[in-house]
């Protein structure tokens, strides 16, 4: 006799995330009346900077940092400017953590504040399971995890003992460093930040920078001449034409040729500091510029744990510390809640996703979206003024392509059903 069947909700969406992309998407497809599951800590990422110190700001503009809602009164300078906060630049960690949320809570209530563990592709559906071990079906995933995963720690610095060398993501406060010697190596926001912050907790940061010398943005007032704006607009991305082009026409680098795009997307921006940071920096900060670090090795040394860098100008240096701002490098193969089969089949541009025009992988119903889409679509999705492109476009393709979204399984299936609403 045949096994009785039982219908077993498929939930249309699930989103992994609760950053500005994930709630930007979350918002979107509640508008628009789909069946979906959020997962994940709300603004997780940004709180653990802002828990590094109170003097973090976010370097880009409040223009460039809202979390997307098709409504009005969610901007985040309507909110900066309804707390009486600073609401142009320069914005601090913490305000943007407490604006998002206050958008979780006033769009996205229903989030759950669990974390994905696996996800499997199963037929044509996708099975997730969660850290407490939950399970749920899916027609759709929508991964927006962010950068998590894809700091970069290059030789020779890998091969040193973390505690010796920390990426500038891990570092969880800088009052640890107290009178401790800190090499910072980079030329970035991040290590630039760190090495002002290294300074102001009472630690001797050097900054160990290849470039031939720091860069730094330029200061631009939010109030110009008319002819100015037209020369310079300003938009989410920063100020002149190729900022704006790019913010308001956001899918057009996607149509690019891909070794084009890969080159746009690798050369867009220079390793550069915002303005607030440069008198933090300059003039207080040991700075080392056309030297790059050739070896490391631990030391113990005289004086407890330590460790000498050699350095391509042929001298060697012992520091304490090294703190490591080397950046971040999207390898889908290191998304470690992906079972390693759904992994392999995912076509990449350079380890990135290659992405459709839906933000959709090679995988049917997999789509990725914020910094690790950047390869498919441009410079603009590393930042948050990606959101309201990338929310858009996908609730948009689940809105075409809803329906279908219950299966048939046998009887006796370890699933628990779970409710779908599209
Ligand atoms: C030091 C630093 C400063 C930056 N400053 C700026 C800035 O000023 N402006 C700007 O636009 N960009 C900035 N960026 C870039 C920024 O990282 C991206 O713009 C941002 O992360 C994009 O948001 P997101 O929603 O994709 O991810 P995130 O905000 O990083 O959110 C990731 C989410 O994924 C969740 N998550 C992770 N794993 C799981 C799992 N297994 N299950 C469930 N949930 C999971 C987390 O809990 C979190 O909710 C900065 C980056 C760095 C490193």
């Amino acid at each position: 006799m045949r096994d009785a069947a039982v219908s077993v909700a498929v939930l249309p969406v699930v989103i992994v995330g609760a950053g500005p992309y994930g709630l930007s998407l979350a918002a979107h497809l509640s508008a628009a009346g789909i069946g979906f599951r959020i997962f994940g800590t709300p603004m997780a990422f940004w709180a653990a900077i802002a828990r590094g110190g109170r003097e973090r700001y976010l370097k880009s503009t409040s223009i460039g940092t809202n979390i997307s809602v098709p409504r009005p009164g969610f901007s985040f300078p309507q909110w900066s400017r309804d707390r009486g906060l600073e609401d142009f630049e320069p914005c601090s960690m913490q305000q943007f953590t407490d604006y998002g949320l206050w958008v979780q809570q006033q769009c996205v209530p229903q989030l759950e504040q669990r974390d994905v563990a696996l996800i499997h592709k199963e037929g044509p559906h996708f099975r997730l399971t969660l850290a407490d071990g939950e399970t749920l079906r899916a027609a759709r995933v929508v991964l927006a995890t962010g950068l998590a995963g894809f700091d970069s720690l290059p030789e020779p610095f890998a091969s040193l003992p973390p505690e010796l060398c920390t990426h500038t993501t891990h570092v969880k406060g800088f009052a640890g460093f107290a009178g401790q010697s800190v090499a910072v190596v980079g030329a970035g926001q991040s290590a630039l930040e760190a090495a002002a912050l290294l300074r102001e907790a009472g630690a001797s940061p050097t900054l160990i920078a290849r470039e031939e010398r720091l860069r730094w943005m330029n200061r631009v007032p939010r109030e110009r001449p008319l002819i100015q704006r037209l020369r310079s607009p300003l938009s989410g991305l920063g100020s002149g034409p190729r900022a704006w082009l790019l913010t308001h026409v956001p899918g057009a680098v996607h149509h690019l040729p891909d070794d084009m795009r890969t080159r746009f997307v690798s050369n867009h921006l220079p390793a550069e500091g915002a303005w607030w940071l440069r008198a933090r920096v300059e003039g207080r900060v040991e700075v080392l510029t056309q030297v790059g670090v050739t070896s490391a090795r631990a030391d113990g040394g005289a004086d407890g744990a330590g460790c000498v860098l050699g350095l391509s100008d042929g001298t060697q240096r012992r520091f304490d510390h090294v703190l490591a701002g080397t950046g971040f490098r999207v390898d889908m193969d290191r998304v470690a809640f992906l079972d390693p089969a759904l992994r392999g089949q995912i076509a990449r541009i350079m380890g990135s996703p290659r992405l459709d025009a839906h933000f959709e992988t090679s995988v049917e119903g997999l789509h990725v979206i914020g910094p690790a889409s950047a390869m498919s679509f441009g410079p603009l999705f590393r930042f948050v003024v990606g959101a309201p492109h990338a929310a858009r476009t996908v609730a948009g393709h689940c809105q075409a392509n809803r329906g279908g979204a219950r299966i048939v399984v046998p009887a006796g299936a370890p699933l628990r059903p779970v409710a779908a609403t599209a």
